[in-house]
């Protein structure tokens, strides 16, 4: 099949690669130019695993194409996949301005009928705007799908290439078709398509999200609570996580969610909730626990260094949202460096990935290091945002040596209790007795 993909971002750039190497003619539109002369001369613009292999595969069987011509795009495909930010509005709300612009170009182009796929992450109600905003632009035919995308950032080729489900939402059988036959090549192999109207799957996008982010901070609040009385939250996680209602998965306790989903999708749900009168009550108890669990080591460091954090030097391993992505969208790094910057501590970073992302905001405002290592020289302590693998069996020797206290403070539950312990170390994670 011919497909466009409008929006070549984390979702778009791994949809149109994924449906490329399933054998279609994939044409990735964006209006970022600079991005796009960059993927034509084979340059992947985000860090994912394995994408590289897979982009540069399919731009040479000539199958995966980029471009800033929408027009052109439209002309060669049926099926059109919308794949575009739907960031927080002012008043928490999705901002649907892209989409909606995209759709109103959409309907001043096309000649022919075309599927509309929107993959973006959007409120209930939005595929009949997407229609009612084409329809007055066009008698031509054509058809609005909801089809909300799964992907794990980090494990996103995979994820795409191997999706648990597809879910569909259409009121057209002639769209569903098309659907049917674009994801073919999973339903082949036994992953099923959810079929159902558009409003279900554009709310099971929210509800799922939504659903992960409170399991995340139910556990964060139980780890809170575990210091309180004594009890270690990975036992407890272990004794939870060993129900099969429960499953042993988002169980991890930390310094709380970030990333480009989770944060504004919740904010979303909460808003489109109150456009109804209705109080989302569970969700807005998520949301204030994890601004607060984002931060909640900056009070231990505080205390460890007598209430006063002037000058103190800190090191911090970790800058992106989470392992194996460069997204620093709401990562809990930037709310830690905000309020330690507040405090009057200066801070040394270190994260191979998502350095160039944070510089580009943050600037000379903290410093780099070029290795783990070297980010804790003279350091007062270590702070540790991220679960990059490179992390999990560090040489506690070398880190003695460098830091002048031999303090950390662990958002991300790295490393047994034991490990910092023989070491000598104090050792501050979350949910857990603290050594030392
Ligand atoms: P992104 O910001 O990485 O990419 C969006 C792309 O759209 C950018 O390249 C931008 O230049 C382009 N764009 C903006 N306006 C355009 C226009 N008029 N024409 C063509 N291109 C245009 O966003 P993302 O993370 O890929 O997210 C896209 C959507 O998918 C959002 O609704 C998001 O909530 C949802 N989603 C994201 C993830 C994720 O893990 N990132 C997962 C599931 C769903």
């Amino acid at each position: 099949m011919n497909i466009t993909i409008v929006g070549t971002g984390y979702v778009g750039l791994v949809t149109g690669t994924t449906l490329a190497e399933l054998g279609n003619s994939v044409y990735c539109v964006d209006i970022d130019e600079k991005k796009v002369e960059a993927m034509k001369l084979g340059k992947v613009p985000i860090y994912e695993p394995n994408l590289e292999e897979m982009f540069l595969r399919n731009i040479q069987a000539q199958r995966l194409f980029f471009t800033t011509n929408l027009k052109e795009s439209l002309e060669k495909s049926d099926v059109i996949y919308l794949a575009l930010p739907t960031p927080p509005g002012e008043d928490g709300s999705a901002d649907l301005s892209y989409v909606l612009k995209v759709a109103n170009d959409i309907g001043e182009m096309m000649t022919s009928y075309k599927v509309i796929v929107n993959k973006s992450t959007v409120p209930v109600g939005t595929a009949d705007k997407v229609r009612a905003t084409i329809a007055a632009k066009t008698s031509v035919e054509f058809d609005v799908v909801s089809n909300p995308e799964f992907l794990r950032e980090g494990f996103a080729v995979e994820d795409s290439m191997n999706p648990s489900r597809v879910v569909v939402g259409s009121s057209s059988e002639k769209a569903k078709g098309f659907m049917s036959k674009v994801y073919q090549p999973f339903t082949n192999i036994g992953i099923p398509i959810i079929f159902m109207d558009e409003k279900s799957s554009e709310l099971t996008k929210y509800a799922s999200n939504s659903f992960l982010a409170v399991k995340i901070t139910f556990m964060n609040e139980i780890a809170n609570y575990c210091e309180k009385v004594g009890a270690d939250v990975d036992k407890v996680r272990l004794g939870m996580g060993s129900d099969d209602r429960i499953g042993n998965r988002f169980l991890f306790p930390g310094i709380g969610y970030g990333g480009s989903c989770f944060p504004k999708d919740v904010k979303a749900l909460i808003k489109s909730g109150k456009q109804e009168n209705f109080d989302f009550q569970i969700l807005e108890a998520t949301e204030n626990v994890n601004i607060s669990q984002k931060v909640i080591l900056v009070s231990e460091i505080e205390n460890y260094f007598g209430g006063n954090l002037r000058g103190k030097k800190i090191a911090l391993w970790g800058l992106a949202f989470k392992a194996n992505t460069d997204d620093i969208r709401e990562a809990s790094s930037l709310d830690n460096i905000k309020l330690l910057l507040e405090k009057g501590a200066e801070i040394t970073a270190y994260d191979a990935i998502a350095e160039e992302n944070v510089k580009k905001i943050l600037g000379d405002k903290i410093s780099y290091a070029s290795d783990m290592y070297s980010a804790l020289e003279n350091a007062d302590c270590l702070l540790i945002a991220t679960e990059w693998s490179e992390f999990k069996n560090p040489n506690f020797k070398l880190m003695a040596e460098k830091l002048k206290n031999k303090a950390i403070f662990d958002g991300r539950n790295m490393f047994p209790l034991e490990l910092p312990e023989q070491n000598g170390f104090f050792y501050k994670s979350i949910g857990r007795r603290t050594v030392g």
